[in-house]
């Protein structure tokens, strides 16, 4: 059998160097197990992920071993009750010909499906589509979502689900057969193309002719630019299903300092919740916070400081040094 191993972590990029190919004896079934000749491999954006030596909701590959990855095949020998010689499987077989795995952990496939459609519409991408959707994005007919990487598998479904719940639906793709195709094939109701924007300033003037009335869903699957671009049209109450980040997965692009991919992340890692906030929406709770909060601070259970600038020429270096850090506590002018 022939497996991919990760030979290195890449640096940036990954580049041909970083894996190696290797030949090895096709392994046998032990109890409960099941060798499966590998027909289909999936791969994700995901893997790029797992190919770094970083805390994140999967474990990384570790240097020498077979890259991750799900496939579909058959079963050639079979020590699992359920599984027999020549039927169709879907597990985490890796970049292989050939897998040995427990039949706890596969999936059988129906005999006359084409297999390459359970790593994809019918397999995890479709199913993280349709579940974001349901879970996270709320859809209302008459809205508009936007979407990129808008023709692979998970755009895609996210752009139909949502045309067929009624929403105008924007695609954002890579290069002028992307778009037309996500117009034509995938039935979006309009296509941008990121490649030909150099700025996300460009994109979003882009954005603003298809999107007019704002954009209510944005499903987030490769932050960068296109995540610039789409942030100011957000109307209020949108939602945002964060999926993926792929523009990220290879390292970061000028210095370093931006900390926008890194809680991008974390929110999608650890499924944070965030919710806008805007006082104004909640004026009706006001009386109760001062009921808890005034008695405290009379009390001087709770603590305050003040800066204040004095006379209302100060205003205005007040102000701009505030945005900079420059105040020591709530800044106020006495004037
Ligand atoms: P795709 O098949 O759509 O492939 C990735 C696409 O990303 C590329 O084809 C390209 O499309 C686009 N892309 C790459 N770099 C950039 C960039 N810098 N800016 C904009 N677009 C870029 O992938 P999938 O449908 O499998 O996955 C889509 C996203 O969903 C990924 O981020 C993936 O990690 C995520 N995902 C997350 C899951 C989860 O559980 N959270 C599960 C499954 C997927 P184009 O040429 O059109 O720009």
């Amino acid at each position: 059998m022939q497996r991919i191993t990760l030979a290195r972590r890449p640096s940036g990029q990954p580049v041909p160097e970083d894996f190696a190919l290797q030949s090895a004896p096709i392994p046998s079934p032990g109890e409960g197990e099941v060798l499966i000749a590998v027909s289909h491999l999936s791969l994700d954006p995901y893997m790029r992920g797992r190919m770094d030596d970083v805390k994140s909701y999967a474990p990384s590959v570790g240097i020498g071993e077979t890259m991750t990855g799900q496939g579909v095949g058959r079963v050639i020998a079979s020590k699992a009750d359920g599984f027999a010689e020549g039927d169709l499987v879907t597990g985490i077989t890796g970049w292989a010909s050939h897998a040995v795995l427990p039949g706890s952990e596969l999936r059988k496939l129906p005999d006359g499906l084409q297999p390459s459609l359970a790593l994809g519409v019918l397999g995890m991408p479709g199913f993280t589509a349709w579940v974001g959707l349901r879970k996270y994005a709320d859809l209302k007919a008459g809205e508009t979502l936007a979407v990129a990487a808008a023709t692979g598998p998970v755009g895609s479904m996210v752009g139909q689900i949502a045309k067929a719940a009624g929403l105008r639906t924007i695609a954002i793709a890579g290069g002028d057969e992307k778009t037309k195709l996500a117009t034509n094939h995938f039935g979006f109701d309009a296509a941008i193309d990121h490649r030909a924007h150099a700025d996300a300033r460009a994109l979003r003037a882009a954005l603003v002719e298809q999107a007019p009335d704002g954009v209510d869903v944005y499903w987030e699957n490769v932050g960068g630019k296109v995540l610039e671009a789409v942030l100011p049209l957000m109307n209020v109450h949108g939602r945002i299903p964060l999926c993926g980040t792929i523009s990220w997965y290879s390292g970061l692009d000028g210095d370093g300092t931006d900390r926008l991919p890194m809680l991008w992340r974390s929110v999608l890692v650890k499924r944070l919740r965030i919710s806008g906030l805007i006082v104004f929406d909640h004026w009706d709770l006001f009386d109760e916070f001062l009921a808890d909060i005034g008695p405290k601070v009379m009390a001087g259970k709770i603590a305050y400081l003040e800066d204040v600038a004095q006379g209302l020429e100060a205003a205005p270096e007040a102000f701009i040094g505030m945005l900079q850090g420059k105040n020591r506590g709530k800044q106020v002018v006495a004037i």
